[in-house]
């Protein structure tokens, strides 16, 4: 096979590109870390040679930003998540979520169905999108609206006269309505059609996603002792936080060796420790303390320091981003987790990245505590402790299915994590995802081997 890489930037280049029936993988941003674009030939070695993949960036196509009077943003083409909060900014408004990577543009957020630290306050992106623009197999731009249901969009559309295949999957996703994400893309809303299936039923072009009042907040970062060795705090604090979710934008974890391994310091931060950080709004600060931090038995009130919030900042971006250039520069596939656990088991999650700290490779811990949702990163430095990291990492799926937990609760499946699916997949998912592939993709040139075609 080989592939071909071009990029569009005009939607009639687009339409023309889409109805030659290429097999192809649309591209907005590239952050996407379970996509390798540098091994992508890897994942396609048993496609012959005549076999060609386009990997079509659309990341020039015309942009486009606009206010709604209702608040709510409209936006064409690839912009970044970042370009959209600084737009926002000037008009006092906010985005709800963005993913720590605010490279990523909103078009690749809503095909990956992104999540953020801000989640913990407001849930997935797809809770915010109100509308999609997606241009499908005949190169014609559907509007999908989220005050449809897919049902109802069914059988307005006339795809199919039979609902029960939907019915049955809905059924099957029901334990992980309460997940950020599940194993199997949510469908419930007709916008859910281009909400984290990744591109396989047509090409994002843009949408509209509601917004937020901009409001100050604080930030915070409490020390805490190492979680492998005392994690009753970190517990507590999670717990204690659970119902503050009005106040409290983010409450996030980094450990002790994310710190080692990365070059950025708090002020007079030995990096010894782990550190929480909370994002709070201005109103609640007081009661923060006072009512909740304070009432928590050992916690230090003296180790918990103010942040700037371009510190904060930094230190978000700065963990994951260095996972993703040690893999790269080492040419390793990212061996890290994307797990949310139930409410109530995060102590679970912690007991088995104990174990696997016992492997002696380099790893480190951090993600959306609040969330129960913890990125475990290992860090190998050759094959052969690759072989182990992966040896554990299926262990540990199927760990996650017996404890009701959500594999992927951000991210996405994209190529590399489609090996560890199978047990979550049923033939419930794989009819209705036929269904789905049959009317949207009739050419099978949306993203061939995605997780759709398991
Ligand atoms: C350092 C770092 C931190 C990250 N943190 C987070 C995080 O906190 N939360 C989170 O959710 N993710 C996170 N990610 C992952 C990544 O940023 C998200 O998955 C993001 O949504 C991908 O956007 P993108 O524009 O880069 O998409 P791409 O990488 O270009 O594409 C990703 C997938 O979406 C499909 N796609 C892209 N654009 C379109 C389109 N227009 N139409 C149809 N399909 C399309 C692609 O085919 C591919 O399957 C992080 C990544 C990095 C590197």
């Amino acid at each position: 096979m080989h592939i071909r890489e071009i990029s569009l930037s005009s939607i009639k280049d687009l339409k023309a590109h889409i109805l030659s029936r290429a097999p192809s993988i649309f591209t907005s941003s590239k952050t996407s870390t379970v996509i390798p674009y540098e091994k992508i030939k890897d994942f396609y070695a048993d496609k012959d040679e005549s076999f060609e993949l386009s990997l079509v960036d659309i990341s020039a196509l015309p942009q486009k930003m606009e206010l709604l009077e209702n608040g709510n943003l409209s936006f064409w083409g690839g912009v970044t998540f970042e370009e959209a909060r600084l737009f926002l900014r000037e008009k006092k408004r906010d985005l709800c979520v963005f993913p720590t990577e605010e490279l990523a543009s909103l078009v690749g957020g809503i095909s990956t169905s992104a999540t953020g630290e801000r989640s913990f306050s407001f849930g997935p992106l797809r809770q915010q999108v109100k509308e999609v623009y997606l241009m499908n197999s005949n190169a014609e731009i559907l509007t999908l609206r989220d005050e449809v249901n897919l049902s109802d969009y069914f059988s307005q559309e006339q795809l199919t006269d039979d609902l029960s295949l939907l019915t049955a999957y809905q059924k099957a996703f029901k334990p992980f309505n309460s997940f950020k994400n599940g194993p199997f893309p949510h469908f419930e809303k007709a916008t859910h059609l281009a909400i984290g299936t990744e591109g396989q039923l047509g090409v994002v072009l843009g949408g509209v996603l509601e917004t937020i009042p901009l409001k100050k907040t604080f930030c915070l970062a409490i020390e805490l002792p190492r979680w492998e060795e005392d994690n009753s705090l970190h517990l507590a604090i999670y717990e204690r936080l659970q119902s503050k979710r009005d106040f409290v934008y983010c409450l996030e974890f980094i450990d002790w060796s994310s710190f080692e391994v990365s070059a950025f310091c708090l002020p007079g931060q030995k990096k010894e420790t782990d550190f929480i950080f909370i994002e709070v709004l201005e109103e609640y600060y007081e009661d923060l303390f006072t009512k909740d931090l304070s009432t928590i038995e050992g916690i230090n009130l003296e180790r918990i320091m103010e942040l700037k919030k371009s510190d904060f900042d930094k230190w978000r971006k700065e963990v994951p981003r260095l996972v993703w250039e040690k893999n790269s520069k080492r040419g390793i596939i990212k061996k890290g987790t994307d797990i949310q656990m139930p409410r109530g088991h995060l102590e679970k999650l912690f007991s088995f990245y104990r174990e696997a700290k016992e492997l002696g490779v380099e790893s480190i811990l951090f993600g959306h505590l609040g969330d129960a949702h913890l990125h475990f990163n290992f860090l190998p430095k050759d094959r052969k402790e690759e072989e182990i990291c992966e040896k554990f990492l299926m262990a540990l799926y199927q760990k996650v299915k017996q404890w009701n937990g959500s594999p992927f609760a951000e991210h996405g499946v994209g190529l590399i994590k489609q090996k560890y699916m199978s047990s979550f997949y049923t033939q419930t998912q794989r009819n209705f995802f036929s269904f789905l592939k049959k009317t949207f993709d009739p050419h099978a040139q949306f993203f061939p081997k995605g997780p759709m075609n398991l």
